[in-house]
């Protein structure tokens, strides 16, 4: 038995874990189901991978790290300084690796949470669920995906062990992560395909390396670091202007976007194939300065008439051509809106989060609590991603909700708490 149970070892179940430990508890483990911690940042190693929010804003605010090497830091930094922060913070003692939670049931009686793992079964009074949502790969419901004979793997799940050189490579899907590996696979690859359903807004990412100096000063100068961190976080917080109140105000940030198009892209027609028909910001902004200029290369094709099969030997568009493949490379997203972690939490009456939200919507009080589930707290829960900011904002919101939420309840003598259902669904119509 343990006071917390948190699921997940990724940016949100380490920061809950290091806060709970700051504020003198001692009483918590960390379940999660991999060999390390890093979450996302673990799980995803494709070649290119990096972080499109600027290193001085990626980090926890209270662990700040003065000598990111560049501006925008690549995945195995991003994943070292994990680690780094599980052990300078002592809660490595705290981690239960290779330990997959398979229900987690709310018991009324006991007032706690019964969690059945792989590897045994524990049980606590609070839950937390930083499980992540970018965990399950999606695959896209293409006829005869089974059928290719060649390689095939999806962007979470990089196959290291299978070189690309001298293939022909189709790669499905422009958002964020294909923006990565698109640039990178093409260095390589004797031809790319490149399979695009609907083109994304893209803007340069300004990346460049950290000289020593830079280092030095923020090392020395603790309050630089902040303000830079300040600065960056309240500019992207101006784009609310114009995502939720008032979308003209895009307009620069349209012409913007479509003058660095032009630059990166002279030819017409491949330009039109990727220029957006929908205003900037509806999906994530892609931040990169190699993924347009890559359809420039001799050697790369931008698809867009959609696919209408894949055979074993390629991928056949709806306009009936067929591109004879080596390897497709999936990176088209992950079921952000149904991981299968919430069918497995089961709150009062029996039924899980994923029965209640198939019914009542998906929706969380604060993105955090759900009414029925008692002491359970969901860390990136509905509504709390944002499109124009770090993921760790909100994440360090709701931990500093959930550690308030065990000193309300250690105040009053409480052992349970639960959302009420008009404050719920008050909050909810409101967003
Ligand atoms: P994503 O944003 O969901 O993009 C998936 C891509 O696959 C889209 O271009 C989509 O086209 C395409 N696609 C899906 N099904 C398809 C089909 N049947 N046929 C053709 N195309 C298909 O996934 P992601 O790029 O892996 O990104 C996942 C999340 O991670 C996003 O929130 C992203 O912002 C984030 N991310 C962040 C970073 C970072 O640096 N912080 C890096 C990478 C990713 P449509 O656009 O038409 O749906």
């Amino acid at each position: 038995h343990t006071r917390v149970a948190i699921i997940g070892g990724g940016f949100a179940g380490l920061g809950m874990a290091i806060r709970l430990k700051e504020s003198g508890r001692e009483d918590f483990v960390v379940l999660e189901r991999a060999g390390d911690v890093g979450g996302t940042w673990r799980a995803n190693t494709y070649p290119g991978a990096a972080c499109d929010v600027p290193s001085r804003l990626y980090s926890f605010s209270f662990a700040p790290k003065h000598d990111w090497t560049r501006s925008f830091s690549p995945q195995n930094e991003i994943l070292d300084y994990l680690r780094d922060c599980a052990r300078d913070f002592g809660v490595t003692d705290h981690l239960r690796f290779g330990c997959k939670v398979e229900e987690a049931t709310w018991d009324e009686d006991a007032s706690r949470w019964r969690v059945e793992t792989d590897r045994g079964a524990f049980s606590a009074q609070v839950l937390v669920s930083a499980a992540g949502g970018l965990t399950e790969p999606k695959l896209p419901a293409v006829p005869g995906l089974d059928s290719f004979a060649g390689t095939m793997f999806h962007s979470a799940r990089w196959d290291h062990g299978h070189d690309l050189s001298g293939e022909r490579v189709g790669v499905i899907g422009t958002g964020s992560t294909a923006s990565q590996i698109v640039p990178e696979v093409q260095k390589h690859a004797a031809r790319l395909t490149v399979f695009q359903r609907s083109p994304g807004w893209v803007l340069p990412r300004l990346d460049h390396p950290h000289s020593d100096l830079q280092k030095s000063l923020l090392r020395r100068f603790p309050a630089l670091q902040r303000a830079i961190r300040s600065a960056i976080y309240y500019t992207n917080e101006l784009l609310i202007l114009g995502l939720v109140r008032r979308p003209r105000l895009l307009a620069g940030l349209e012409r913007l976007a479509l003058a660095y198009l032009k630059r990166q892209v002279p030819d017409a027609e491949i330009r039109a194939k990727l220029t957006p028909d929908y205003r900037i910001g509806c999906k994530r902004v892609i931040i990169s300065s190699d993924f347009l200029g890559t359809f420039m290369e001799p050697n790369v094709e931008l698809v867009t008439e959609g696919i209408r099969e894949i055979v074993p030997d390629g991928i056949v568009t709806r306009d009936g051509r067929k591109i004879e493949l080596d390897t497709i490379v999936f990176a088209t997203g992950f079921d952000v809106m149904n991981p299968p972690h919430f069918r497995h939490v089961v709150g009062r009456d029996g039924r899980s989060i994923r029965e209640v939200w198939d019914e009542a919507g998906i929706r969380a009080y604060l993105g955090t609590v759900v009414c029925g589930f008692p002491n359970h707290f969901v860390l990136l829960g509905p509504n709390t991603a944002s499109g124009n900011n770090s993921a760790l904002q909100p994440i360090e919101a709701q931990i500093g909700f959930t550690i308030d939420a065990l000193r309300a309840m250690d105040a009053r003598g409480a052992t349970a708490v639960d959302v009420r259902r008009d404050v719920l669904e008050r909050f909810d119509d409101e967003i």
